[in-house]
């Protein structure tokens, strides 16, 4: 037998309950390769979290950037814990790493798993009905980190925030948008955008999406929204949507709610990747540190499951596909069932017996 592949994945669990997921995660990843035995997993260990800063000052060592390069693909834990602003454990870390790793691309799926209670009627009944993936764009927009602040301190301060939108970020969103929604079964793309109150970016981003979408007509059925109205039309007529673009900020808005209308932030994923493939893509579930929880055995490990899978997709460049497939009903086994659902579901099994049911779902299944 040749010897499996080998693939490199650079890992940060980062903080809270990131530690116990990402531990959770390389334990289902190994099992899959061993049941498969054509690839393993090689990771090495990045201790790059908001706890290690305040010991010693820095989260991301100076060759960050050289030391992630050596690998395949990154897998995030969560980072940010309450000692530390928000906005200095992002931009110490997941943001720089998005931008300089040309992730330009989010991808959040979302549907209702087995076993998941969704807070809305009509999807108690039928599930089905929402069946989406939101491709948020990962490095422009009100995130581009562009602004100022005047008089700081004082009762006059001034602070503005700059969004970014150029023609070539907005165009490479849109052809990938484009691309994944013809990959599924409905091929259908809702775009959308606030362009009757702001006037540039949001123009700029109409116009761009127009001229993208005149190579698939006829292909892909596509239409516009408001992010407003859009916010409603998830609500009552999720059935309607099926891959959806928007900006950093909306769909970064707009995926937290449909984990909320999927049944639990803890089941849901995420990938930012580049699609170039000139730099590693990462995957990470959509939760975060969840101090609350932190420590306590009891944090759900299926949205850092699911990411696992979709990054078994990616680094497998289509040959991997069908694994991440049963991968991912080794999961809705798992979900399916009362006895190990964790708290965030109606169940109370813990981490560690949803990790050792998946791992034995995917010796039965993979
Ligand atoms: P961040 O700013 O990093 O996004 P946050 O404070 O906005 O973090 P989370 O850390 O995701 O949000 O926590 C939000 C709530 O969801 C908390 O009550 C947390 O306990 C719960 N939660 C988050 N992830 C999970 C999980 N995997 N399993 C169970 N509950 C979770
Ligand atoms: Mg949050």
């Amino acid at each position: 037998m040749p010897s499996p592949t080998v693939y490199k994945i650079a890992a940060i669990p980062g903080d809270g309950i990131g530690v116990d997921i990402t531990e959770a995660a390389e334990q289902v990843l190994d099992t899959l390769a061993a049941t498969n035995g054509t690839f393993k997993f090689e990771y090495t260990t990045f201790d790059w979290s908001s706890k290690a800063y305040k010991e010693r000052g820095w989260y991301m060592q100076d060759d960050w950037e050289a030391q992630l390069k050596k690998h395949d693909a990154i897998y995030f834990g969560a980072v940010g814990w309450p000692d530390v602003p928000d906005h200095i454990s992002l931009w110490s870390m997941i943001l720089p790493i998005r931008n300089t790793m040309n992730q330009y691309v989010n991808v959040r799926p979302t549907r209702i798993l087995k076993g998941t209670t969704a807070p809305l009627a009509q999807l108690q009944k039928t599930p089905s009905e929402l069946d989406w993936v939101i491709v948020r764009e990962n490095s422009e927009g009100e995130y581009a980190g562009q602004g100022g602040t005047t008089h700081a301190h004082g009762p006059n301060a001034i602070a503005t925030e700059v969004a970014i939108f150029t023609r070539v970020g907005i165009e490479r969103i849109m052809r990938f948008a484009f691309e994944t929604a013809k990959s599924r079964p409905r091929r259908k793309l809702t775009m959308v955008t606030k362009s009757n109150a702001q006037r540039h970016g949001m123009v700029l981003w109409d116009k761009v999406f127009y001229d993208v979408a005149k190579e698939y007509e006829g292909v892909v059925e596509f239409d516009k929204m408001l992010v407003d109205a859009m916010t409603v039309r998830m609500v009552n007529k999720p059935e309607s949507l099926d891959t959806i673009v928007a900006t950093n900020l909306h769909a970064d808005i707009l995926s937290d709610l449909a984990a909320a209308l999927a049944g639990s932030i803890g089941i849901a994923p995420s990938s930012n990747l580049d699609p170039t493939r000139s730099c590693p893509s990462m995957f990470e579930p959509i939760h975060g540190s969840a101090p609350d929880i932190a420590g306590k055995g009891i944090a759900n490990p299926i949205g850092a499951f699911w990411s696992a899978a979709e990054m078994v997709r990616w680094v497998g460049k289509g040959e991997l596909d069908a694994v991440a497939d049963q991968f991912m009903q080794a999961i809705e086994n798992v979900t399916g069932n009362p006895k190990t659902r964790t708290r965030d579901m109606g169940g109370s099994a813990g981490t560690t017996e949803v990790t050792e049911a998946v791992c034995r779902e995917i010796e039965r299944v993979c």
